[in-house]
């Protein structure tokens, strides 16, 4: 579903990712592991848009999206998540939902003036759709909460909750589990396969704790310092002695 070919991203003499070459297969769930500073969550910039590449090309389903802004790939189905930004804390859960969807129509004026009707239905539309992945999550007891106020693992369902208020196919999650207590951290895990196998959706997770990596994840990649060491299994990459020895050095 995605090719990465040879891909560098560099700031200013340092070469964060260093000619980085990977596969993601459509429906799968690859786990992103590495030690710190091994350049995974720049490749994740660069792959969803964010950041642009030095050189090198990322594809999917065989056409060039290197360097398309984020706006560009959501309309493609390929989405990262981010920390809900501190501008959204005092809104409530679900208007954090609500917020995702593109191209509402209540956001053009035109639209606001002559089809009242049509926006009123569509709203009612966001709202339902808010609603059944509260519910899919299960969430929906924090709805009408601050998200500021609500856990970080509550805040981490509802950064996977805002991908699922659109047509996304491919999601990156970027450190799922961090400082995440063990209920949720199942929960998010139930729902991340969920999504894969009733949705289709593909998953790339960056994540250091490898218990959740082997429970949800298929193949896992490793990076360390800017390059692809190993890609494999989670038991194949644990016994690689270049894995090891990446880790042992840092
Ligand atoms: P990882 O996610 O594997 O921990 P990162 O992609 O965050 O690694 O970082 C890889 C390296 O690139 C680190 O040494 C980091 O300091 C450096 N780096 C990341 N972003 C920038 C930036 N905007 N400017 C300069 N150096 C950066």
């Amino acid at each position: 579903m995605i090719r990465v070919e040879n891909l560098h991203k560099h700031f200013g003499g340092f070469h964060a990712v260093d000619g980085a070459t990977l596969d993601i297969a459509p429906g799968s769930i690859t786990g992103l592991i590495g030690p710190n500073g091994a350049g995974k969550t720049t490749l994740f910039n660069v792959i969803a848009g964010v950041l642009k590449p030095t050189s090198g090309r990322v594809l999917m389903e065989g056409e060039d999206i290197s360097g398309l802004p984020p706006h560009a790939l959501f309309h493609r189905g390929l989405l990262r998540t981010f920390q809900i930004a501190h501008e959204f804390h005092s809104m409530t859960v679900r208007e954090n939902l609500m917020m995702v969807p593109p191209r509402q129509a209540g956001e053009d004026l035109w639209n606001a003036w002559f089809h009242r009707g049509r926006v009123a239905e569509e709203d009612r539309q966001i709202h339902a759709r808010a609603d059944e992945v509260l519910e899919f999550l299960t969430i929906d007891h924090i709805a009408d909460e601050k998200a500021g106020q609500i856990s970080g693992g509550q805040k981490k369902l509802l950064e996977l909750g805002r991908t699922m208020m659109t047509d996304a196919r491919i999601v990156f999650l970027d450190e799922v589990g961090a400082g995440v207590n063990r209920t949720l951290l199942n929960t998010i895990a139930d729902a991340i396969l969920r999504l894969n196998r009733e949705r289709g959706y593909t998953f790339v997770v960056i994540e250091h704790d490898m218990d959740f990596i082997g429970r949800i994840c298929g193949p896992v990649i490793c990076m360390a310092e800017g390059k692809v060491l190993a890609q494999g299994t989670l038991e194949d990459i644990k016994a690689n002695e270049q894995v090891i020895e990446a880790y042992l050095g840092t």
